[in-house]
């Protein structure tokens, strides 16, 4: 179990590293292999030592180490956040279901990141993750020989498309066609691990979105008609239910038993 650990937080710091390069350059549509990062003030290229995650940043103390200008505290944040989310992954799944849990983790991250930054969600990123994670989830499915849960990923997918798509289509201020698009993902990873999940994680991100709207509105920092993004909302609720499904339906199970 501590290797597991110890692997999960490595691998998180290091994708983590990398979704800060692709959170900067692909709404820009650059290229995320080259060319290597740069300083954006100087444009000195980052150095091998300084370039290695959270302790790059410490021991340059968020500063460039050719013009002196500020690196924003973001970058290792990014880093420590994709080890923990990798690391707490990494306890609640079984090795099977993993690999496409950590690469819906490490997209979440990065479409979060962007919506809130530009206000989209990058086709780049969104499109190619339905094949990805349709070979990873059928795969743990073979390995599992459980195609029950492949079913329910597909039936989720479809149904929480269908649903953000009548609500872009009735409301198409409130909603983009790219949430449209992140909701059959969301579905699909919910689906495979439970009905609880699906509807927990679907249901999530009205509610967190609510919340955060209200406190906007109550700390005056907008209007009504100050948008704020939906993607991350969606992501931290289908991350949440990730988490909160199994205990949550045993839960339930266990009060319905004793009613
Ligand atoms: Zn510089």
């Amino acid at each position: 179990m501590a290797v597991l650990v110890v692997a999960a937080a490595v691998l998180g710091l290091l994708v983590g590293s990398f979704l800060n390069v692709v959170v900067h350059r692909v709404p820009r549509g650059e290229s995320v292999v080259r060319p290597a990062s740069r300083c954006p003030g100087c444009g000195q290229e980052i150095r091998a030592r300084h370039n290695v995650p959270v302790l790059g940043w410490l021991v340059l103390r968020g500063r460039c180490a050719g013009c002196g200008s500020r690196i924003s505290v973001r970058y290792p944040l990014v880093e420590l956040g994709t080890a923990i989310l990798f690391v707490l992954l990494a306890l609640r799944l079984g090795p099977p279901d993993l690999p496409a849990y950590l690469y819906f983790g490490a997209i979440g991250i990065a479409l979060a990141l962007i919506d809130l930054d530009c206000r989209r969600l990058p086709d780049a990123i969104v499109l190619p993750a339905y094949p990805v994670l349709a070979v990873l989830l059928a795969a743990s499915a073979w390995y599992r020989g459980d195609w029950w849960s492949l079913t329910r990923a597909g039936i989720g997918g479809a149904a929480l498309f269908a649903f953000y798509l009548l609500l872009a289509l009735a409301h198409p201020k409130g909603m983009g066609f790219g949430d449209v698009k992140l909701a059959g993902l969301l579905g699909g990873i919910l689906g495979y691990l439970s009905w609880t999940a699906l509807v927990l994680g679907a249901f999530g991100g009205f509610l967190l979105g609510a919340v955060a709207g209200v406190v906007v509105l109550a700390a005056g920092k907008g209007d009504r008609k100050t948008a704020l993004p939906f993607g991350p909302f969606m992501i931290a609720a289908a991350l949440i239910a990730v988490f909160a499904a199994g205990p949550l339906g045993q839960a339930y199970r266990d009060l319905v038993g004793l009613a």
